[in-house]
């Protein structure tokens, strides 16, 4: 059986480019699509299956990665962008053309993630972002239709092209936010 991941995981991702300076994130309007260029390389790119995040048709898992807010600047058609929930801890600013998410934005200055824009590097016609090396919240696939039954097939088919599952985020990820809450409540002395 062929597990179908994300279209952009499956054809096989380019390594990262050394020294890639980033590139432009377009929406899939093809009128005045959004134009958002993304001045730096991709960090934490990872397979995601929470159930905000914005995926292409037919996926179960989006691809999602950050880069710094500073390197991330909406270019064209931004007057198209609208936050998808207000109230969420990311403000995914979403295209009401397409619906596609252009970047999510942490506007909480004591969050462990702070300082952060979430980026689809996919939307991006260069090559050369850092690919993912995990997959979040495998669980919560579920959540948006998959079948529970499948679920030992989907993590095996990640670890076979090198992507461990996780039910949250990565243990690296985990610990970070771990340790910022930790630094934030005076329970770690930095
Ligand atoms: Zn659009
Ligand atoms: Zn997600």
């Amino acid at each position: 059986m062929t597990i179908a991941i994300h279209p952009s995981i499956d054809r096989g991702l380019p390594p990262a480019a050394a020294g890639f300076p980033g590139g432009t994130l377009v929406c899939k309007c093809t009128d005045r699509p959004v134009r958002v260029r993304v001045d730096s390389q991709s960090a934490h790119n990872h397979a995601c299956g929470c159930t905000k995040c914005w995926k292409p048709q037919g996926s179960f898992f989006a691809m999602i990665a950050v880069a710094p807010r500073d390197k991330v600047t909406v270019l064209e058609n931004g007057d198209k962008l609208k936050v998808v929930d207000a109230s969420a801890t990311i403000q995914r600013h979403a295209c009401t053309g397409c619906g596609v998410h252009m970047y999510g934005r942490i506007e909480n200055t004591g969050h462990a993630f702070y300082g952060l824009d979430f980026i689809h590097t996919e939307l991006s016609p260069e090559t050369g972002w850092s690919p993912p090396t995990f997959a979040a919240f495998v669980s919560s696939i579920i959540e948006s239709g998959a079948d529970p039954a499948n679920q030992d097939a989907v993590r095996a088919h990640l670890r076979e092209i090198g992507l461990e599952p996780y039910d949250c985020l990565s243990p690296p990820l985990m610990d970070a936010i771990s340790t910022h809450i930790a630094k934030t409540t005076g329970v770690l002395k930095s």
